[in-house]
């Protein structure tokens, strides 16, 4: 949990290093239904196609590798290693629903789906 915070307050910060980013193309089939998935499990819904994808060789937050980093009103970053990982891609795509960065209890729980 100290951990879970402390990422929270650095994406509030914005405090980001990433290294080779560019756009994901393309955008790996799973992550409609994943959002799809994302969307039923909190109750709330925002269009997948305005998502902006992409990907990075590494993602920190202050010296925190990172799998996944959202940037309001709607860029979403997958580290390369966690692209097909389905509970980091899904944590991205809750915190897109839920515009925040935050890590409520539904979040938590729709990203373990
Ligand atoms: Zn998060």
């Amino acid at each position: 949990m100290t951990r879970l915070l402390f990422v929270l307050v650095l994406v509030g910060c914005n405090l980001v290093e990433a290294e080779d980013v560019r756009p994901l193309e393309p955008v790996p089939e799973e992550y409609a239904g994943w959002h799809a998935e994302v969307e039923a499990c909190l109750g709330r819904s925002r269009p997948f196609h305005r998502i902006n994808f992409y990907v990075a060789a590494t993602l920190v937050l202050d010296g925190v590798d990172v799998g996944g980093f959202y940037r309001a009103p709607r860029r979403i970053t997958m580290r390369e290693d966690h692209v097909y990982y389905p509970s980091s891609v899904k944590e991205e795509l809750a915190h897109y629903v839920l515009r925040s960065g935050a890590h409520p209890p539904e979040l938590l729980r729709c990203k373990a789906l």
